[in-house]
């Protein structure tokens, strides 16, 4: 049966890379060996189903509390200062209640950040090896990449959010 979350022991780490990197260059077998599981930080990557609501009365949630994902689209952090950005201009802007504010930031932010946690976990099936087919030809089509395409890509996602 699978351990509760943070019960994992640390010193099983070693023996899990080892499972995972086995048959790779010596230099990362020596890593793993010389890895103190006791000092290592394993940051925990949860990626959750949007929400249908980030607010309940007073409360709101917002960032990763609100909107966890994968973190292939580079878009965690970034989601989480557009959501306080709105947040708080909606907060300065109410002439209702601080509930009418939060509701206005939920509406304005429950799709957006749902479409990228979507849009990250697709990411993430594409180029984690769920096909290996598939992530062969995307890295083998990310070699070939000028930039202009990943620049495009950047670009259109804040065009697409309220810092436009
Ligand atoms: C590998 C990886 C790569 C990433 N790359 C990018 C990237 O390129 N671009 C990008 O935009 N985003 C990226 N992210 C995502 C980004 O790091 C997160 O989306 C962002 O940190 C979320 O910010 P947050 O303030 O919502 O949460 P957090 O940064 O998790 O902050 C929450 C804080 O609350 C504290 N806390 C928790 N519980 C309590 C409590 N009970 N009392 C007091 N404090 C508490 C925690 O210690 C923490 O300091 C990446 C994430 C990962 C894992």
């Amino acid at each position: 049966m699978p351990l509760p979350y943070d019960a994992e022991p640390q010193a099983d780490m070693r023996a899990e890379l080892a499972q995972h990197f086995a048959g790779w260059a010596s230099p990362v077998q020596k890593l793993i060996a010389e890895l103190d599981p006791l000092t290592t930080n394993r940051v925990k990557i949860h990626d959750i189903e949007p929400l249908s609501a980030f607010v309940k009365g007073r409360v709101a949630l917002l960032g990763d509390a609100g909107h966890s994902t994968a973190p292939d689209l580079g878009q965690g952090g970034c989601q989480a200062v557009e959501d306080a950005w709105v947040l708080s201009n909606m907060l300065l802007t109410t002439n209702l209640s601080v509930a009418d504010a939060l509701k206005r930031y939920e509406n304005a932010r429950r799709d957006r950040t749902a479409n990228l946690i979507l849009k990250a976990r697709k990411r993430a099936d594409m180029i984690h090896g769920k096909d290996p087919d598939l992530t062969e030809e995307w890295y083998q089509n990310l070699a070939k990449e000028k930039g202009d395409n990943i620049m495009n890509a950047i670009s259109n996602i804040i065009l697409q959010g309220p810092l436009a």
